[in-house]
């Protein structure tokens, strides 16, 4: 793999980084992660502004301009044969304060470290789309926002692995987080929607969640369609009698769920909405890649 690091591309082996970045020590850093369709990217504006609101609300300063992180990201697309029309591409934009003395101060990091990785991406399979996956809902709560807000795309997500472990302990595909007041926000790596009495719900941003770009796209295709649609507080129960449930991120698109905590969500297949909003996805997806 080619690896941007810092100021130039370099090789897999090269692409080392000091002991002393706070990034390692602190997991102080944001992230990015964004897909192609052929050599296309998918909504990278958008992506590229959530880094800089994340890097805004840390007071990180990203030291590429704007202007040049087009030609980066096609250029690690190019030179690792990715983005092509047979394998469409997974990159990953890293930023940490840098390297710098032992410490929580970020001034002593003078320099940001820049990390852009890209493969080939690794959709799920056709059968988890067609079957539907499992979730569960975690013991471990999402962070409280005025502690560390899930809106910052943070390098430090201990809080989500935690309840990954839970899903994999459990056998699951993933789990469900509730925040402070057991209201559902999302799952470790993709939003959550659910449908009930024929009403399009997902968690409300207030919930404490990321505000994934999938999900807003979903929520914009639902209103065009004219499906009705709550965003809102919800509390566990909500799910465990929803007529449908699925998952929405940058790679999944629309992933169905069919059992949450061992209940059966609707009958124990992907519902009817989720497959309409998932070919609506795909159908209209042209619409958010770059020209
Ligand atoms: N929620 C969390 C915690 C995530 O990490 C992600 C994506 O990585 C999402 C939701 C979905 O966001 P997006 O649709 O922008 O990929």
């Amino acid at each position: 793999m080619w690896i941007y690091l810092n100021d130039r591309f370099v090789k897999e082996e090269e692409a080392v980084v000091s002991v002393f970045d706070h990034g390692f020590l602190y997991g102080d850093g944001i992230y990015e992660t964004i897909r192609s369709y052929g050599s296309r990217i998918f909504m990278r504006d958008q992506h590229l502004a959530r880094l800089r609101r994340s890097a805004d609300a840390i007071g990180l300063t990203i030291p590429i301009p704007d202007d040049r992180w087009p030609n980066l990201l096609h250029e690690s697309m190019v030179r690792n044969n990715i983005g092509t029309p047979q394998q469409d591409a997974y990159l990953r934009i890293t930023i940490s304060r840098g390297a710098g003395g032992i410490g929580l101060d970020p001034a002593l990091c003078p320099t940001p470290t820049v990390v852009i990785m890209g493969k080939q991406l690794q959709p799920p399979s056709p059968d988890q789309y067609r079957i539907g996956v499992t979730l569960i809902v975690a013991k471990t709560r999402r962070n409280l926002p005025s502690a560390l807000s899930p809106q910052i795309k943070a390098t430090n997500f201990l809080n989500n692995i935690l309840a990954k472990r839970e899903a994999i302990a459990a056998g699951a595909f993933d789990s469900i987080l509730l925040n402070w007041e057991s209201h559902l926000t999302e799952c470790t790596v993709s939003n959550l929607f659910f449908v009930q009495a024929g009403r399009l719900c997902t968690p409300a941003l207030a919930c404490g969640l990321l505000d994934g770009i999938t999900r807003d796209i979903v929520l914009s295709l639902a209103q065009e369609a004219q499906i009705p649609v709550d965003e809102g507080h919800f509390g566990i129960e909500a799910i465990y009698t929803a007529a449908e449930c699925f998952l929405t991120n940058t790679s999944m698109e629309v992933m169905p769920v069919v059992m949450v905590d061992g209940h059966p969500v609707g009958n124990g297949t992907p519902g009817r909405l989720t497959q309409q909003l998932h070919r609506l996805f795909i159908a209209n997806r042209a619409r958010f890649i770059e020209p």
